[in-house]
């Protein structure tokens, strides 16, 4: 993965045009800078007769599945069943946190941890003898987004409703966050002290949602609770244990660990921390661990009662010192054979980022194109003219020409009649700041998406005099700087 289009091209012997004509041909707009996709590489290898193994080099390291019983190729004898992951979300003031609070301090032994009024975003507590582990998230937009980028941690959602307040907005936003993670869903209808509470409301409310009471012939549980007095905790945790049950949740705490990153930090002292949930295997001090673009060696772990330990294991929560730099919130760590390895891969997914970040920043837009001529970057303006009709064209193309003097002048690439296409965006892409000027004419709907993920931009005009003045103030931008 990660393979530029020249790159490819030089490593098959080909020139880039050739690979550039390939996917031109088939419709897949590229440019010689642009990274290949693994479909585009395919069909490259397929047309070329030549083999091509997309292989991501960091792809087992970043696979953190599930593993069930009888899956098959997995060799499972060493796999155990690891506790739940359990997220709270709901409607703002229903008593999320107060609940988080609650479910912590009623099964912690006073005396255990330091500092437990203290809110943290993740700890474990046991019932009967089982763990569950309670994760703080920011909310149910960074869930989702966690787990559209492969970091699901969540086992079990509960969607907290206020009994005296009922279904809100956000809890509607949350039932479809919940949905679409496919977790079972436990409703705890909190507040239940309260003399205003109406459990039957919040029932009937949800079963308007599609979340019908298992007592109203459904099949979603609801427990009253109160995260005040601490009345239906014991239920709501009894509860999470048999869905827990049904996941059959199984890991191996024999492999080298892989955790999720939930939150991150540089603290005084201390450098970057991490707190992690230990997704598979066992974390230890002394580990070399790789996590996005940082590294390094586990120096200390503290668990969730803020005591230091020597290791974490599996679906346990903790703090992480030892790596280089602040990971990004919802990265995996991955523990690596060697310091090596966990530096190679480290460096080269940096270099990687910063590679696309580049590729990106070549293509600008006409205010910024005005401050590269302004600082004598450049001196001639790449443009794309796109109008309605021929009479148009020939004016605009005639008073853009003309704008030139010696130092600055506008340079255009291609000017026809027509609709502005993804072709013109390949056009502009292959020249470094090309800007796209449409007259009485748009782009689709799709090639507007194209643009913007490519970086190309598109200015369209109903008013010739819009569109010379715009690219006269372009280009003053380097004529006052040279003057
Ligand atoms: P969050 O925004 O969902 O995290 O809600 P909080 O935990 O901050 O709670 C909002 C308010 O409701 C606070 O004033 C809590 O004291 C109160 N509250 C939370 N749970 C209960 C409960 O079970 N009973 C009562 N009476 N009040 C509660």
């Amino acid at each position: 993965e990660d393979i530029r289009v020249y790159e490819f091209a030089e490593a098959c012997g080909k020139s880039p045009a050739e690979v550039i004509t390939v996917l031109f041909s088939l419709g897949m707009m590229v440019t010689k800078n642009d990274f290949l996709k693994q479909d585009e590489l395919e069909i490259l290898g397929e047309e070329f007769g030549i083999e091509v193994t997309v292989r991501d080099a960091l792809e087992d390291v970043n696979y953190v599945g599930d593993y069930h019983d009888g899956d098959e190729d997995i060799d499972d004898s060493s796999f155990v069943t690891r506790p739940p992951v359990v997220t709270i979300m709901g409607h703002v003031d229903h008593g999320k946190t107060s609940l988080l609070d609650k479910i912590r301090s009623s099964k912690i032994a006073s005396g255990e941890a330091g500092g437990i009024t203290q809110h943290i975003s993740s700890y474990t507590v046991e019932k009967n003898g089982q763990k569950i582990t309670f994760v703080d998230t920011p909310g149910h937009a960074a869930f989702s987004a966690m787990r559209s980028r492969g970091t699901a941690i969540t086992d079990i959602v509960i969607i907290v409703v206020a009994a005296d307040d009922g279904v809100k907005p956000q809890t509607e936003e949350v039932i479809a966050h919940a949905k679409a993670s496919g977790c079972p869903i436990i409703i705890a209808m909190n507040k239940i002290d309260k003399e205003t509470a109406n459990i039957d409301m919040v029932k009937a409310q949800m079963a308007e949602k599609g979340m019908t009471p298992v007592d109203w012939g459904g099949n979603t549980e609801f427990i009253g609770v109160s995260a005040k007095s601490g009345e239906g905790i014991e239920d709501l945790l009894e509860n999470i244990l048999i869905q827990a049950e049904l996941l059959e949740l199984k890991a191996d705490p024999t492999a080298k660990a892989k955790a999720a990153v939930i939150e991150s930090s540089l603290e005084k002292g201390r450098g970057p921390v991490a707190t992690i949930i230990v997704q598979n295997g066992t974390l230890r001090i002394g580990d070399n661990i790789v996590c996005d673009t940082t590294f390094g060696r586990v120096k200390a772990i503290t668990d969730d009662n803020g005591n230091a330990v020597k290791e974490l294991g599996l679906s346990e929560t903790g703090t992480v010192l030892g790596l280089n730099d602040v990971p990004t919130t919802g990265t995996v760590m991955v523990v690596m054979d060697s310091d090596k390895e966990a530096r190679d891969i480290a460096t080269t997914r940096a270099e990687h980022a910063r590679a696309k970040e580049l590729s990106k920043s070549t293509k600008v837009s006409l205010e910024e194109m005005s401050g590269l001529i302004a600082e004598g970057k450049i001196k001639q303006l790449p443009v794309i003219i796109k109008t309605d009709v021929g009479g148009s064209l020939e004016a605009i193309k005639g008073s853009l020409e003309k704008i030139a003097n010696d130092e600055v002048k506008v340079k255009v690439i291609h000017a026809a009649v027509g609709g502005i296409t993804e072709s013109d965006l390949v056009l502009a892409g292959a020249s470094e700041g090309c800007i796209i000027l449409g007259f009485n004419v748009r782009p689709t709907g799709s090639v507007k998406a194209k643009a913007k993920a490519d970086g190309v931009s598109i200015n369209t005009y109903s008013i010739i005099y819009d569109l010379i003045d715009d690219v006269k103030d372009a280009l003053s931008g380097m004529m006052s700087a040279v003057i």
